[in-house]
């Protein structure tokens, strides 16, 4: 509207300016509280109005938060939202303008009786819906001109706007620490680069992971100088495509592995703006893989046991053969002896190099089990058995077993040849296994606790428990149940478990069969 235009320029333009400067002052505002306040110092010079309230929706009533005026109003009461003008003015979302309040059925004149006002111009303040009014009040009855009322609505709008802003400031801030607890959550840092200035824009979190100081400013530079010489080149040109690989960096001293995924931001044309990102240290999930990959070869290790009845059977064939011959040789010598000594030496010498071969062959097998020399170590009992349940769940044939542990607490350290006795359980947790094939439960236990100077290890399972034929002769060799078993398993295990100072035995279960062994607690 052209101020020229206005019945009384000079006031109108002298409300104009002060809402333009309202206006400015809004625009500073970061609360609800901060707009309040602009519109209680504004609003007369912008209505020329002889008092101004500020009146907030609070559920069914009117609240006079504040006032402005030449005499006391309603500061702090509040009113139902059908008992007062303010509240006719949320409800129909319409300004009211009233000459004559004596006169008009929607005002409440008891509750003005004590005030100056005898006229009133209110308009409503809306977000979506009106949550507030600005009431303009005059201590004449008069009539209000259309620029006077458009002057007044539009500080109503103003100050919607200005409200509209502030919730939305509000609630990127809210949704940007929701944003920073997330990132936080999954241990991820966020970063922005700007690609026409290299300039980079991190949280201190991906500062930290980046080793850069936190409070510094930092470019695209600083970043790639962060990682390892090999790996640079791959990150710069992450930065410079945006596009994500499935790879980690080292950090410049390889201490560290970063994970990063980027995306890049382009204008209209194509052009590209900025890469944003983000980052995650993945040292310990790599560390984890090389664990697994050690526990792996590990496995492969203890797997040979499993190996065992195969080999004993070809161990057999081969120790068969020497000892035969050495059987003969030494009949020979023997018959020899009183006739031809020297052809009697011959066949004694000849009869020791069969030995000699039928040593060759057992020093061979013990390598392969890794028996040849047993070093005891002090170990951490669950941890051992946690790697050989680790090791069997990753074996396919475990996968619809449920094993468990349960290990009593502050358990004392175990002198132990840790892969022999691992290789004991193993076996112990493959034959469980194996006999539970036709049960409807298949659930293995291991169970640890203190016994004196010994721990135990309990290896219950659910299946049918021993076979009657089996049980007598449990502990000797070549006792199976199994095609193909060569019943070495229990023996050698209880040889592994008495060589280190332990026992091995077995109690039915109920169901299921418990085999049972200690081993000997570290000194101290
Ligand atoms: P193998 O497994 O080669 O037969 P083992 O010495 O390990 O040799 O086991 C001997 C036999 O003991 C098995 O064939 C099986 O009949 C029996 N056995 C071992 N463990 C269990 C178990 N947990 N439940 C039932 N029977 C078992």
């Amino acid at each position: 509207m052209a101020l020229a235009m206005l019945k009384n320029p000079t006031e109108a333009q002298l409300g104009w300016q002060a809402l333009v400067k309202a206006v400015e002052q809004f625009a500073t505002a970061a609360d609800l509280a901060d707009i309040i306040a602009i519109v209680r110092a504004t609003a007369r010079d912008i209505s020329g109005a002889d008092g101004v309230c500020f009146v907030m929706r609070d559920g069914e009533c009117c609240h006079y938060v504040e006032e402005h005026a030449i005499g006391p109003l309603w500061k702090g009461k509040r009113f139902p939202l059908t008992a007062c003008i303010s509240g006719w003015c949320m409800l129909n979302d319409k300004s009211a303008v009233i000459p004559d309040i004596y006169v008009d059925p929607r005002i409440p004149h008891d509750a003005y009786r004590p005030t100056f006002v005898k006229s009133l111009v209110m308009v409503p303040v809306k977000t979506d819906t009106p949550i507030a009014a600005i009431g303009t009040y005059w201590a004449e009855t008069r009539e209000f001109s259309a620029d006077e009322l458009a002057l007044i609505e539009a500080l109503g709008r103003s100050t919607s706007a200005a409200i509209g802003a502030v919730q939305l400031r509000q609630s990127l801030i809210e949704s940007e620490h929701r944003l920073a607890m997330a990132l936080d959550a999954g241990g991820l840092g966020a970063f922005e680069l700007n690609v026409a200035t290299s300039e980079m824009i991190a949280t201190p979190a991906a500062k930290a992971m980046f080793g850069i100081d936190p409070d510094a400013a930092c470019s695209r530079n600083d970043f790639v100088a962060a990682i390892h010489p090999d790996d640079r080149d791959a990150v710069a040109w992450l930065f410079e495509t945006g596009l994500s690989r499935d790879e980690e960096y080292r950090t410049a001293d390889s201490s560290r592995r970063l994970e990063l995924r980027c995306r890049m931001v382009t204008d209209g044309d194509g052009t590209p703006i900025r890469v944003t990102g983000v980052v995650r240290d993945v040292t310990e999930r790599h560390q984890a893989k090389e664990r697994l990959e050690s526990l792996r070869a590990e496995l492969v290790r203890v797997a040979r046991l499993n190996d065992l009845g195969a080999m004993a059977s070809a161990l057999a064939h081969e120790l068969n053969q020497p000892l035969a011959a050495a059987s003969n040789y030494l009949h020979a010598a023997e018959r020899l002896l009183d006739r031809d000594l020297t052809q009697a030496r011959g066949a004694i010498t000849k009869a020791e190099a069969q030995f000699v071969r039928t040593k060759d062959i057992i020093q061979r097998i013990r390598g392969f089990v890794g028996q040849g020399k047993s070093e005891r170590t002090s170990e951490d009992i669950e941890v051992v058995c946690r790697e050989v349940l680790e090791l069997a769940r990753m074996t396919a044939r475990y996968e619809d077993v449920a094993m468990y542990l349960k290990a009593e607490t502050g358990l004392p350290k175990v002198e132990i040849d840790k892969v022999q006795i691992q290789q004991v359980l193993f076996n112990l947790l493959r034959n469980a296994v194996e006999a539970m094939g036709g049960s409807a439960k298949r659930r293995v236990t291991i169970s640890v606790s203190r016994d004196g100077d010994m721990v135990k290890l309990v290896v219950a399972d659910t299946g049918p428990g021993l076979a009657p034929e089996i049980a007598a002769h449990l502990f000797l060799p070549f006792h199976t149940t199994k095609e193909g078993g060569m019943g070495v398993g229990l023996s050698l295990c209880r040889k592994i478990v008495e060589a280190q100072g332990g026992k091995l035995w077995h109690e039915p279960g109920d169901p299921g069969a418990t085999f049972i062994f200690t081993v000997p607690v570290a000194a101290a």
